[in-house]
């Protein structure tokens, strides 16, 4: 690869630094001069690269769509599609801002006003993107879902986020929507997404077809400030329910620099990110940053496979490529010999993000692409890329890179007294915390203000990492403060599968663990201990698995289940989850001071019912 130079010795001293030349990079990086353009950065500056709605203001959906619409870009591919069947259908800008407009006008005409919640369970299909910009146009406040979501995750957020219009497909209101809707009273309308051979109407919902026939492409964006809320995107602590974290439509300017900066995209480029849309990386670089950019947005419909996704990156020359390390480590079983014969000149860049990027991983994009996977680092709470490593910038193996320009990120200690202290000195453990104040930073968790307050001390976002920065200010990360679990790049929330486990009539109680995997990262383990009358077996643990598949969906559901006669749980009435992983891996099991017991008989323990998991120091809420 051209720029990629000698190996040097990595900051552990165990990996080879990838160096680069910028003078041979083609074309020349948006960064070179990290330290020169980190200083002379601010975000009123490079605010002026976006246009802003007539009269001020900034709406994503102008940013990302209309301006392109109403300059040279007018006919410039948008978004190129393709379907699981190979189909292949390509959006305009001009095309895909006349669709939004029309509707938006079809929100209207339902009556969906500013600021209503607009939720889409949809696949990777060309509505997701009219419906998302359709949306953001009207200024109602988008929620994407993950289409793999069970009934219980779906009814959960809708509930809470008070959606009014859901769009989705007649197969998914079937099969997770239909049964919990009576529960859904604000949920006002069902649009779906119907296909060839599903002409069948659907009581009580409305037909995607018929609603945005008679509508309008004249819809005028309405005067939107840079604070308005745009996006809520749900997202899982230790306890409690999920967080739906709000972002504003100024977060764009964030998609923007990230764009430029991280992704490094240019006019030329074809970029693929693979998120699914119903998480925040699939949303902020699937569907908004690429288009900011004006670039060509390939969206591939069908899910992972390592053949056809080569086939993909070779047929359709991309240049940009963003994926994550679950996909990336599964592309390593088959080995780098795999991807030999595929003809992949046009690609230039290749990132990372959703989960630790082992070594290992960095150095197989190096073996089998030609250049590494760049790692980087962000979450659903910070809206955009925060902290990665740059198309000119050397890679240590291993390392998230380096914050982006206008954020600062620092590794800190909280003090007991609820104020935090940076630790200054290299590669000491702490926590990865973000000075306030960045475009796409979340206003808030949803209805829940002292959760959101529990996130900040002296002007820092306090992320919830663990995480550590050497001595050239690279960022290593360590792990999760808290017991959340991700699995294939997946945040999930162990309180919630521990619900749904309680909802089984044998189950007494349910802790749930992130079990290290080599590829998906981590899986959902399951300890149960059963009420009185029911005894172990396989059938029991079939059934249970089965039920928790069926609520919560494949992608959130345990994969592993084992009975316990008891839970161990801290003299307050937790339950130690921290003391079954370790038990579960072999591990120190650490400080037991608080342990009860563990030997003590279900019977006797609290009240059945889903029972506060153990706060552990540097818990978020
Ligand atoms: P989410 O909010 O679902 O995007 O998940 C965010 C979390 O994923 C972060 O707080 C990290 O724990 C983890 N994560 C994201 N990117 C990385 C990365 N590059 N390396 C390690 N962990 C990551």
């Amino acid at each position: 690869m051209a720029g990629l130079q000698e190996t040097g010795v990595g900051a552990l001293g165990l990996w080879p630094r990838i160096r680069k030349d910028p003078a041979m990079l083609e074309p020349r990086p948006h960064l070179v001069d990290y330290a020169a353009v980190r200083a002379s950065f601010s975000w009123e500056k490079a605010r002026a690269a976006l246009s802003g709605l007539p009269g001020g203001g900034l709406n994503i959906a102008h940013e990302a769509v209309h301006r392109h619409a109403q300059g040279p870009r007018a006919q410039k591919t948008a978004l190129r599609w393709i379907g699981k069947d190979g189909s292949r259908h390509e959006f305009s800008y001009a095309q895909l801002s006349a669709e939004a407009r029309r509707f938006a006008s079809a929100l209207r005409s339902l009556g969906a006003a500013e600021g209503e919640r607009v939720f889409l369970l949809l696949g990777r299909v060309p509505e997701l993107y009219v419906a998302m910009f359709g949306a953001l146009s009207a200024k109602a406040v988008v929620s994407p879902l993950f289409s793999a979501f069970g009934p219980e995750p779906i009814a959960t957020r809708i509930g809470m986020g008070q959606g009014a219009v859901l769009i989705t497909t007649p197969e998914l209101y079937r099969r997770k929507v239909e049964g919990i809707r009576a529960n859904l009273p604000s949920l006002r309308h069902v649009v779906l997404v119907e296909r060839a051979g599903e002409a069948e109407p659907v009581a009580g919902t409305i037909r995607w077809s018929e609603l945005v026939s008679g509508a309008s492409p004249d819809f005028a964006v309405p005067p939107t400030d840079a604070e308005d809320l745009a996006l809520l995107h749900f997202t899982s602590g230790t306890t409690g329910r999920p967080k739906g974290a709000v972002h504003v439509h100024g977060a764009v300017l964030t998609h923007y620099v990230t764009g430029l900066y991280a992704l490094d995209l240019h006019e030329e480029d074809i970029f693929w990110c693979t998120a699914d849309p119903g998480w925040v990386t699939g949303t902020s670089y699937g569907v908004i940053a690429p288009l900011v950019h004006g670039v060509i947005n390939l969206v591939v419909e069908a899910e992972f496979d390592a053949q056809s996704w080569y086939g993909i990156l070779a047929s359709e020359k991309v240049t940009v490529w963003y994926t994550a390390p679950t996909a990336i480590r599964m592309m390593m079983k088959l080995g780098a010999e795999a991807v030999r014969g595929y003809d992949l000149s046009a690609l230039r860049f290749m990132a990372s993000v959703g989960e630790p990027l082992n070594p290992e991983g960095v150095m197989f994009g190096v073996e089998a692409f030609g250049r590494p996977f760049h790692d980087n680092w962000w979450q659903t709470e910070t809206g955009g890329i925060m902290i990665a490593n740059f198309a000119a910038m050397d890679v240590k193996p291993g390392s998230m890179g380096r914050p982006l320009p206008g954020i600062e990120a620092a590794i800190v200690r909280r003090e007991p007294d609820g104020s935090v202290t940076q630790i200054e000195e290299p590669m000491v453990e702490g926590e990865l915390a973000l000075k306030k104040g960045w475009p796409s930073m979340f206003r808030g968790y949803l209805g829940e203000e002292e959760r959101y307050r529990k996130c900040f001390a002296d002007d820092w976002y306090l992320t919830g990492d663990l995480a550590k920065k050497d001595e050239e200010g690279y960022f290593w990360f360590v792990g999760r403060a808290d017991d959340v679990i991700k699995s294939a790049g997946h945040l999930i929330g162990p309180f919630e599968v521990e619900s749904a486990l309680m909802e089984h009539p044998a189950v007494a109680e349910a802790a749930v663990i992130g079990k290290p995997d080599p590829i998906v990262g981590e899986v959902v383990k399951a300890f149960v201990a059963l009420k009185p009358g029911f005894a172990a077996s396989e059938e029991l643990r079939r059934d249970l698995l089965g039920h928790a598949r069926k609520r919560l969906g494949p992608a959130v559901a345990p994969k592993e289940i084992d009975f316990r006669d008891n839970l161990p749980r801290t003299r307050s009435g937790k339950i130690m989850r921290r003391l079954l992983k370790a038990r579960e891996l072999g591990l120190p099991e650490g400080d037991l001071s608080t342990l009860e017991s563990d030997e003590r008989p279900v019977a006797q323990g609290p009240a059945a019912g889903p029972l506060p998991a153990e706060n552990r120091p540097g818990d978020r809420p």
